[in-house]
Order: structure tokens, then sequence, then C-alpha cells
């Protein structure tokens, strides 16, 4: 941990970014180029953000199960768009101990192939459907800009693939599965997040249907945060996927998939870091409570240490850590932790022991303003109120934030000013053409169609035909 500071987040974000990952400990660069290493502490926000999105996988009738790495080649050619669309970013193994293999493996993009050939021996009649299963794994992309978390080589994520007998359901699901991804979003990453339906030219490879949650990062940029999709029978057919019907009649199954992943972490970090660092969400963040005894003889440690104890203990239920090293000042530990974005520090000095209080110093809010004293005792409900106060200050701050960075133009000339710092809300004609003179004008795309958008008509902000919804546009990740 070094005490040089980040770059401004204004000035240079980008930079602002990759230095805040390195320092905080939440990853580094791997020795292969563009791969990375979750450290310990990133590892412990990835895992919590598992289990609040498990947690509510289960509660939706969800079970979990583990495919392989490996898939034959002619898999993922079975589904045309599919192969087309993943193609150049596969790595492909074809040498296995040492010899050549009789057909190259691919290392898993994702694994719609492999667990549609799976469904297709499980299911045979109307009885074994829904099927609900959810892997937690990683898988790998060729990319060749990479970011840490934001797009690497490899990445961890969960993937979910659905079953169903009809339509209706598979359709069902893929909705249900993007409001489970917008629920964990906003309530626990205090994340505010836009549910909406991809256009064609962004939609999954090998989906009818694409839906995702974006949010706006601090820089106004977009970040596909999680996405669900219904794959109508594509991959049912590809691979085979039938049952026998209540009437014994032999038909395709309809899937679905959804997936977020260790991107989740950058969403994070670029919704709510500032200057200083990181800003954790207090329900996913690893250490939610740092204590720290301040003193500067021993009598005064021998003073404060009993009462940290005490407190300590009485804040069981937290994710709480005691600073206790004696090799660094408490300005250090303040700077370090608050590098590592702890919602909540305590502080304990002799004062405060004869006065019978703590200090108390939330992470969101800097300096004074963000300063308050508690009686000891009852300490637990005082820091339950202000962890809660916190989550829900970073959600209305980042809610602000977006909601003043989204305009609607009235004009095309108006639109391309607009997403150089921002997002546009219009009308569009849904055509690609248009879509893609917007990307080569200001190299900002569409990024989701909002569902439950009111029922209007107006002329799309590109070419001015007849346009029925509105779509954002924006610059992404
Ligand atoms: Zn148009």
């Amino acid at each position: 941990m070094s005490e040089e500071k980040l770059p401004s987040r204004t000035e240079d974000f980008s930079e602002w970014y990759n230095q805040l990952v390195l320092k905080a400990e939440l990853a580094d660069y791997a020795p292969v180029r563009g791969c990375m290493v979750v450290r310990p502490y990133g590892w412990a926000l990835w895992e919590n953000i598992q289990a609040a999105l498990d947690k509510r996988f289960k509660a939706t009738g969800h079970v979990n199960a583990a495919f392989p790495l490996f898939i034959p080649m002619s898999f993922l050619e079975r589904e045309k768009a599919h192969v087309e669309g993943f193609s150049p970013e596969l790595a492909i193994v074809t040498i296995g101990g040492g010899e050549k293999l009789e057909e190259p493996l691919v290392v898993r993009p994702t694994s719609e192939t492999v667990i549609g050939y799976m469904y297709s021996k499980w299911i045979q009649s109307y009885r074994d459907l829904p099927v609900l299963i959810n892997q937690w794994g990683n898988v790998v992309r060729w990319e060749l800009r990479t970011k840490l978390f934001l797009r690497t080589l490899e990445f961890y994520w969960q993937e979910g693939h659905t079953a169903h007998a009809t339509e209706q359901e598979a359709r069902e699901e893929t909705m249900r599965m993007l409001g489970v991804y917008a629920d964990f979003a906003i309530n626990e990453g205090a994340v505010p997040v836009i549910q909406g339906v991809k256009s064609e030219n962004e939609k999954f490879a090998g989906a009818v249907q694409s839906t995702s949650i974006e949010a706006m990062m601090g820089d106004t940029r977009a970040l596909q945060a999680g996405t669900s999709h219904f794959l109508g029978q594509n991959f049912a057919k590809a691979f085979n996927i039938q049952y026998l019907d209540t009437n014994n009649t032999l038909q395709y199954v309809w899937t679905t998939s959804w997936g977020l992943s260790t991107r989740f972490v950058g969403a994070i970090i670029m919704t709510h870091g500032d200057d200083q660092g990181l800003i954790l969400p207090p329900r996913l963040a690893p250490v939610q409570i740092v204590l720290i005894p301040i003193y500067k003889n021993d009598a005064e440690l021998s003073a404060v240490m009993p009462v940290v104890e005490r407190i300590k203990a009485e804040l069981a239920e937290f994710r709480l850590k005691v600073d206790d090293r004696t090799e660094v000042t408490p300005g250090f530990k303040f700077n370090d932790w608050e590098m590592r974005g702890v919602p909540l520090r305590i502080e304990v000095g002799p004062k405060d022991v004869e006065k019978g209080m703590v200090a108390l110093a939330r992470r969101d809010r800097p300096g004074r303003e963000g300063k308050s004293f508690a009686p000891q005792a009852g300490i637990a409900v005082a820091v339950t109120d202000l962890l809660t106060d916190i989550q829900k200050s970073l959600l209305a701050r980042a809610t602000a934030f977006r909601d003043s960075h989204i305009f609607d133009p009235k004009a095309y000339a108006e639109l391309t000013e607009i997403v150089q710092n921002g997002w546009a809300y219009s009308y569009w004609c849904e055509s690609a053409e248009c879509e893609t003179k917007v990307k080569e004008d200001t190299k900002a795309s569409a990024r989701c169609i909002p569902l439950g958008q009111e029922e209007g008509h107006g002329k799309c902000i590109v070419c001015g035909q007849d346009a029925n919804r509105k779509v954002y546009f924006s610059r992404a990740y």
C-alpha cells in the first residue's frame, strides 16, 4: 500500500480507475496479457456479490450445477449466429497430452451449446420441465482491448440456462431474471440501473431477444451490468432438445440464458468511487466497519484497547476489522481504509474512553461533514442506522447523477453533443442504419429500449421517420 495519491477522477477517469483497482488491491495484471488476478479483497467483494445473487436465484427456483470448461468445436458450429458472433474471440485447444486432438476444443466463451447438448439427454417429457440451472464459473473471450474487471480474456460470472415447455414461460423467465438483476444492482450494489431490450445489433449471438440492465458510470459512459436472453428454439433445434407433451407429441423446448460477471465490480468502482479511492455499498463491502484505536503511549493504549474489544464484541453481527497495526500512524490507516472504500470508520481514543463515546466517520461524506459521535452504549443501533443511511445515500447520489445527465435532444446535432457527456433519450426508428450512423458519428451505441415506457409516437432522432419507442444512446464500456 503506497501513500501516493490517485489521479483526479474528473481529469483522467480511466487512469483513476486503473490505479484505484491496483491500490485498493482488488486485482492485478497477470503474466498473460489481458488476464487478471483477482486479489483477496476483490474476491471477497465478488463473494458477497455471489451470495446476494445466489440467494435470489434459489428463491426463484434455480439450482446450481457445473459444466465442463472444454466444448467440442463442432458444438459451436451447430448454431450459426452463435458461432459467427463468438468465432473472433475463441481460445481453441488443439493439442492434449502431447497429441494433436481429433477435434479442437473451445475453452468455453459461454455454455449454451454444451448445456444444450446435456439438456437434450436429460429432457424427455413435459414432466422434466422446466429445467432451471445456474452455473458459477469462468469463461474465456479473446478480447483485444482489455481493462481490469471490465474486459479481460478470462472472467468470472454466473450463467443461468433454463428450458421451458412454452414460449410464454421462457419469455417470463427472461424478464424475471432481468428483474432479479435489477433488484440486486439497485438494492445491494446501490447502482441504479435501467432495464431494457437490446437492439438487434447489440443482442447476444444466438438469441431471439436480449435484455440488459444498463448503468451510468461516473464519467457518464454506460455499462451493461447484466444480461438476460430469450433464445427461442434456436438452441433447442441445434441440439435437438425435445420433449413429449401431454398429447404425446414431440415438441422443441424454449430456452433462456442470463449472466452477470465480475464486470459488476467495475460498475461499483465507477459508480461510487472518488478521488480518495473506492466507496463500497455497506451491503456488499467485505469490511463494513474498520475500528481504529487512537493512542500516543502505552498508558493510553491500555485504556483504549478494552473499549475497542468490547465494541468489537457488540458489533459481532457486522463485517468488522480492528486495525491495530503498530507500525503505521492513525492518519495512514485512515487513508488506507478510505482507499479500500470501507463504509464506516470508528475511532476510539483516550478522550472517547473518558466520555463513553466513539467517533464515527462515514466514507461517502469525506471530511468534517461525515463525522459524528455516538455513545458506546447502544453502538450497534447507531451503526445499523448509519450503514443503512450510507447505502441509501449512495443510491440516491448515483441516481441523481444519472438523471442529471440524461437529455432529450430536439435534433440530431444536439444528440451528437449530448453523448459526449451524457445519455440521449430519443425516439428511434429501430433501423440498423440509424444506429450505425450514430455510432460512426459519435461512438455512442443504442444501449437499450427501456421497459415500461409510455406508449408514444415520435420521429426518429436520426432519420425523421415515424418511431414508437425511445432508446438510450450513449458511449459505453
Ligand atoms: Zn431512423
